[in-house]
């Protein structure tokens, strides 16, 4: 399905995979180096004429009945299935995921093709009640037009299938940008899925390129919607250049997550949990719990027993070993990684576990006796280190997990629900996770955050809606209305 010769070296515009002007791509595995494939890299004139395609396309695919809509996206979604060893192979080998990270991509992107379905043949409004007399009264959902969605490496198939989904589903037509390090999985799978399933031309283009190919897709004047998922950093950049257009622009940003462990916790549940939510895909997700607030009693307990399953996962080359652990996807983010490590313990943090690296392939490390100040506590670390502070009392928990500028997820770990909850309530994240880890994304929840994590936009079918159409108030009567006037 994926057939190579049709994409290689090329990106996707207006139904047919052309040669860019901006050259190809060296796509390279990151646990060997080896070359996997070269793809197109689209420069700013191809944006330009992707906004064209996509502009001119994407009023006959709204005008298309929801049914039909649906249809295309029921019909990817069993072609995804279908072709799930081979999509599962791509992501192991592009991003270094582990097999159970590329099938939860794999899952999670068959559910949002599921969710669109059923999307797009939905109500698209509300019958009001009239003001006057002869008067029907309609407020109505129309699509928004054009949206861009620039997406990062870390999880490419399903952070671009939650904007192409809904947004496809709803009417609208995408300029998708995966991040160059990831184009296959990021962008050329979801394009030949939909390509197959008959998607009409010029209704998807996929860009692949860097920060100047998204730059021109924010600025691009027939592209209306921007849908960024990345860096806060890069995010504000984002938002500052869609707002001088006044365009919408929903931005799904950093985290630096806290897994609360109250001291009534089960530590042998609450360090399974912690694992996972700390080292799942070397750490590198947006909900990862990069913050471990642990109740002054158990600190200790929790530190050894989350330092030795540390130890016991296996690191290496997911495609060639059962491994927990893969590789970090470059140089810079293991220079990162290992630059907060070591600040950390230089200003007097302890090493339990890990702290060591071969190339890319970074230890599960885990650090005691953090504090606020240091640089694991107040960074987004975004690689396989857990940070233990101990908190005296569940509001000091509470004050600590809320000492950040970023709000994406949190946990709380106790055995009483009562008290989880209580805890849950005065945290300020978009999401929370009471006696459970921090990562989940599911097409039916609304997932996004507050603070610095985001611009209070929301993916999953309760927000969708919201998101990718606008109201528009309708009116219509038998005869026309004359005035005094
Ligand atoms: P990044 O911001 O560097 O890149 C993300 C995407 O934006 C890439 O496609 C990149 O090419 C593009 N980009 C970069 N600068 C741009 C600019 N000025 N204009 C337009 N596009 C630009 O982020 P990254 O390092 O690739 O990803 C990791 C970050 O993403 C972490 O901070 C992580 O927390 C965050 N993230 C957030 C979520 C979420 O749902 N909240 C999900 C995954 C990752």
């Amino acid at each position: 399905m994926l057939d190579r010769k049709r994409w290689q070296g090329r990106v996707f515009i207006g139904g047919t995979w052309e040669q860019p002007s901006g050259g190809t791509i060296e796509v390279r595995e990151p646990a060997t180096g080896e070359l996997l494939a070269r793809a197109g890299a689209a420069s700013a004139a191809d944006v330009r004429r992707a906004g064209e395609h996509a502009a001119e396309a994407q009023p006959d695919w709204a005008r298309t009945p929801g049914a039909a809509r649906a249809a295309v996206m029921r019909t990817a979604g069993l072609l995804l299935e279908r072709q799930s060893g081979e999509i599962a192979r791509w992501i192991m080998r592009e991003t270094g995921s582990v097999r159970r990270k590329a099938q939860f991509e794999i899952e999670a992107s068959f559910s949002e093709f599921m969710e669109a379905a059923a999307l797009a043949t939905q109500s698209q409004g509300e019958l009001l009640a009239p003001t006057e007399a002869g008067q029907t009264n309609l407020a109505r959902r129309l699509p928004i037009g054009v949206v861009g969605a620039i997406t990062p490496w870390n999880s490419p198939l399903i952070l671009a299938m939650r904007v192409l989904g809904p947004a496809l589903a709803l009417g609208n037509a995408v300029v998708l940008k995966p991040d160059p390090q990831t184009p296959v999985s990021g962008g050329v799978i979801v394009a030949r899925l939909l390509e197959e399933a008959g998607l009409p031309a010029g209704v998807l283009q996929v860009l692949p390129g860097g920060a100047d190919v998204g730059e021109a897709i924010v600025t691009d004047e027939r592209i209306e919607m921007v849908s960024f998922t990345g860096s806060t950093e890069a995010g504000r950049r984002v938002g500052a250049l869609a707002g001088a257009r006044l365009k919408k622009v929903s931005l799904e940003l950093g985290g630096n997550n806290a897994i609360i462990v109250l001291d009534d916790a089960d530590l042998e549940a609450a360090s399974s949990a912690a694992s996972f939510g700390a080292f799942f895909h070397q750490g590198q997700i947006c909900m990862t719990a990069g913050r471990h607030l642990v109740a002054e009693g158990i600190a200790e307990r929790y530190g050894e027993l989350l330092a030795a399953r540390a130890g016991r996962l296996a690191v290496g080359d997911p495609n060639t070993a059962d491994v927990a652990i893969g590789p970090m996807i470059n140089d810079a983010q293991v220079e990162r990684v290992d630059r907060i490590v070591h600040e950390t313990v230089a200003a007097g943090a302890t090493v339990l576990a890990g702290a060591t690296h071969d190339g890319l392939f970074y230890r599960p490390t885990v650090l005691d006796a953090v504090t606020e100040s240091m640089p694991a506590f107040a960074e987004e670390i975004f690689g396989p280190v857990a940070p233990i502070s101990v908190f005296a009392s569940d509001d000091d928990a509470i004050r600590l997990a809320n000492r950040t500028a970023y709000g994406l997820v949190a946990s709380v770990q106790t055995t009483s629900l009562s008290r989880g909850l209580a805890v849950a309530e005065r945290l300020r994240t978009g999401i929370v996770h009471v006696n459970d880890q921090t990562i989940a994304d599911v097409a039916n929840a609304p997932f996004g955050g507050m603070g610095h994590s985001g611009n209070g936009g929301r993916f999953g079918s309760p927000s969708n809606r919201e998101e990718f159409t606008q109201w528009q108030w309708l009116t219509f009567r038998e005869q026309q209305k004359t005035y005094t006037f």
